[in-house]
């Protein structure tokens, strides 16, 4: 199915654009009526995703971050975060709860988070290569009803 809006952005990863990436899909989604809700969790998950990049694909380095968004009719939203950073060597115990390579600063909880708020969490990756996180969640506010 075509999306119905879409957008990309790049930048690099510094921490201080997790907070950029967080406010611009909000702001991008802010079209189909979302609640508090759901923006707060659709932010939440992009937040995790795009510090995974900065944190851990890019590590010892600043890279690309890729981010896109399409809305899809319905009010399906499909958010894509990808690097080309270390990639995961496995992805399923990555996801874990618990699993971290992050030393004692981190909890190993991001994967879960962004799977307890979204309906889908999809992750791809290549050691070497890069990572891409695709995440979904349709936006069930009343002006999406029969969209
Ligand atoms: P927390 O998110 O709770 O601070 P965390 O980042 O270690 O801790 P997750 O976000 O669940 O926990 O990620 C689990 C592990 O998956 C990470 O420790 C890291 O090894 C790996 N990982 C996640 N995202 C990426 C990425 N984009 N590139 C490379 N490795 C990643
Ligand atoms: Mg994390």
């Amino acid at each position: 199915m075509k999306s119905i809006n879409n957008m990309r952005l790049q930048f690099i990863s510094r921490s201080a654009n997790e907070g950029f990436a967080r406010t611009a899909v909000s702001a991008f989604i802010a079209c189909l009526d979302p609640t508090i809700e759901e923006l707060a969790d659709i932010k939440t998950a992009v937040s995790e995703a795009v510090t995974n990049c900065i944190v851990h694909a890019y590590a010892e380095e600043m890279g690309q971050v890729y981010l896109s968004a399409d809305i899809f009719p319905g009010g399906r939203v499909v958010i894509k975060i990808r690097d080309r950073g270390c990639g995961i060597p496995d992805v399923e115990k990555a996801m874990e709860p618990l699993f971290t390579t992050g030393g004692e600063e981190r909890a190993g909880l991001g994967f879960a988070v962004m799977q307890s708020l979204m309906d889908k969490v999809r992750v791809r990756s290549q050691p070497g290569k890069g990572t891409t996180v695709t995440l979904e969640r349709r936006i069930s506010s009343k002006g999406n009803a029969d969209a």
